[in-house]
């Protein structure tokens, strides 16, 4: 399920398929390329200064229907 508005930020450096995720070219969940891919909230990473850097993700229809309603969302 794509719930980021749960998930933990994330360590870096963090590897490729999970940078992919990042930069919203793939499902954050399960990580398809197919489409659409629509906006599912942000992912948090360390900034490497202590502090956090979000990222917007995206989720396939499959997972993005699984979210709850959240307040990032239009
Ligand atoms: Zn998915």
């Amino acid at each position: 399920m794509a719930n980021t508005a749960e998930a933990p930020t994330l360590a870096l450096p963090v590897d490729d398929q999970v940078l992919v995720r990042l930069h919203a070219l793939a499902c954050f969940d399960c990580g398809t390329t197919v489409g659409p891919l629509v906006a599912a909230g942000h992912v948090y990473t360390g900034d490497g200064d202590g502090a956090r850097y979000g990222w917007p993700v995206v989720a396939c229809p499959r997972h993005v229907a699984d979210q709850p309603p959240r307040a990032d969302r239009p």
